[in-house]
């Protein structure tokens, strides 16, 4: 079990293609992204991403060391998407505003 990476936009970038990066951080700020979860025994984020289609996609990521993410997500794509990316933007806010 680890704790989250603390995450920043380079890593995002580095973890998944600028482009992708790109349109995910414009997903979050269109506040697409829902239902962020962190669960701390398996170690998985999860998000459900209000994509083109009615249901919402379902996407899971898991870090396996400090820089190394692993991100799966149900659009055709399937995984490292712009939904993945979305999430993680999404998570990087959540803890920039955590006190603790
Ligand atoms: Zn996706």
């Amino acid at each position: 079990m680890t704790d989250l990476p603390v995450l920043n936009d380079k890593l995002i970038e580095q973890w998944l293609d600028t482009q992708v990066a790109d349109k995910g951080h414009e997903l979050f700020e269109q506040g697409r992204v829902n239902d962020l979860d962190y669960d701390k025994k398996s170690g998985a984020l999860t998000a459900s991403v209000r994509g083109e289609d009615r249901v919402p996609l379902q996407v899971a990521i898991t870090f396996d060391t400090d820089d190394y993410l692993s991100g799966h997500c149900t659009c055709p794509m399937g995984a490292d998407c712009k939904h993945v990316a979305a999430t993680l933007y999404a998570w990087m806010e959540e803890q920039d505003d955590e006190d603790d």
